[in-house]
């Protein structure tokens, strides 16, 4: 991490505002510009951590935030220590202690100097920050750590190599796929997944409802598959801009009209393909529709690639999809709030009455989709595949890319439609 200080600006300060805004140091806008009140804020947190009060985020200061940002930390037992008294210091419930440390099925066999992960009360997803592609990584890596009844891994690869992530929770029969941010700009989408899966975890492992629902019951029922960040290049193009390293880095400058900034037009992969418009369902007429929008190839949005499945992420989406056979999926997009149903009359009844239901659950309309966007998507895909309920849920309100200040409408909205959809 680099040193920050008075005038550092970016995705990194935005990651401490938003963790000194947690634990109630930081009272400023999380807008990732390192002024006067984040100066203090984080000379209150060197001062609690007996550091030198200068304000500035250098090695040692970094250090003592990094578990804090990670979500959990490692304690190491000293003679005497219990699961009791380690929750006793750091403030959490003792569930949670044994939750992430399962391994450990008898708590009177600690010993001194062993290591054990102690999870902090702030949580581990942060929803004020721009979700990038690094912050994904660290907080799949840090649920499966907390709750390793989570099963994580690689749907696949990007364009650029990156992880294609899903997370599984339950152990059901009744399978469910639900994805987000195919759209680089709708990347408000993924933490949306992620704060889910932690609520989710937490819920279960705690034996506490959420939402009126019970994920006890429903992880013995179900099983909710979640791939989060579909399009992962896409999204660090759109939050941290043109990489000197990238490989496309001359070509996607012409894709994007000739600009450097693709922060507030880019919804594609690294190829330039928009990976919505890449499904085998109605891919002739999405292809055929271009040239009316003045796309004759790869570009910021709407083109839909060479020939239909052409990139590695819809092929990985595409496998995992027919490896879970789910019996119902969603697809996360912004905005509108609408959730879309059918594709070309082969929704059934059911898939309208659940439509409906969820629809309801979220406070959002139910509509079929029409024009170029009714075609060769991911929900397009699933149901000319499965004849099977397919969604496309389009949160939020407003101009693409969403401000992260609606996430909590957003997750309020979504949290009932997203149990909902795993027991329906
Ligand atoms: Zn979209």
């Amino acid at each position: 991490m680099r040193v920050l200080r008075l005038g550092s600006m970016g995705t990194d300060v935005m990651e401490i505002q938003s963790l000194l805004k947690r634990m109630g140091l930081y009272t400023g806008t999380v807008d990732g510009k390192f002024g006067v009140i984040t100066k203090s804020a984080v000379a209150a947190f060197q001062k609690r951590f007996g550091l030198i009060p200068d304000g500035v985020v250098g090695t040692n200061t970094s250090r003592i935030m990094e578990p804090f940002i990670l979500g959990y930390d490692f304690y190491t037992i000293q003679p005497g220590d219990t699961f009791y008294s380690i929750a006793k210091r750091y403030g959490v419930d003792i569930k949670r202690i044994r939750t992430a440390n399962a391994d450990i099925t008898d708590e009177n066999s600690l010993y001194a100097g062993q290591r054990v992960k102690v999870p902090f009360g702030i949580g581990v997803i942060p929803t004020d920050i721009n979700y990038t592609y690094a912050v994904l990584q660290r907080n799949v890596a840090a649920l499966q750590a907390l709750y390793p009844f989570i099963e994580t891994g690689s749907a696949g690869k990007s364009v650029l190599g990156r992880n294609i992530y899903y997370l599984k929770l339950g152990k059901g029969a009744n399978k469910v796929l639900y994805n987000a941010a195919h759209h680089a700009l709708e990347w408000i989408t993924s933490p949306l997944l992620m704060k889910f899966a932690e609520d989710f975890a937490r819920s279960f492992a705690l034996g506490q409802t959420i939402a009126g629902f019970s994920p006890s019951e429903i992880w013995g029922k179900s099983s909710i598959y979640l791939i989060p960040m579909v399009n992962p290049d896409g999204v660090e193009l759109v939050l941290n801009g043109l990489c000197d390293s990238n490989p496309y880095y001359g070509e996607l400058i012409r894709w994007n009209n000739g600009s450097m900034d693709f922060s507030m037009t880019w919804q594609a992969n690294n190829h330039g393909v928009d990976l919505n418009h890449n499904y085998d369902a109605g891919w002739e007429e999405s292809k055929a529709g271009e040239a009316a929008l003045g796309i004759s190839g790869p570009g910021p949005t709407r083109y839909s690639g060479p020939y239909p499945l052409s990139e590695p992420e819809t092929r990985a989406v595409v496998d995992m999809t027919f490896g879970i056979d789910p019996r119902l999926v969603l697809a996360y997009h912004s905005q509108g709030e609408v959730v879309f149903w059918n594709f070309r009359g082969m929704g059934t009844e059911e898939s309208k009455i659940i439509g409906a239901a969820l629809a309801d659950a979220a406070g959002y309309m139910l509509e079929e989709a029409s024009g170029i966007a009714s075609y060769a998507g991911y929900k397009d895909w699933f149901i000319k595949e499965y004849r099977r309920p397919g969604y496309t849920v389009e949160v939020g309100k407003g101009k693409n890319p969403l401000p992260i200040s609606q996430f909590a409408k957003i997750y309020d909205d979504n949290l009932p439609l997203l149990l909902l959809a795993s027991v329906i």
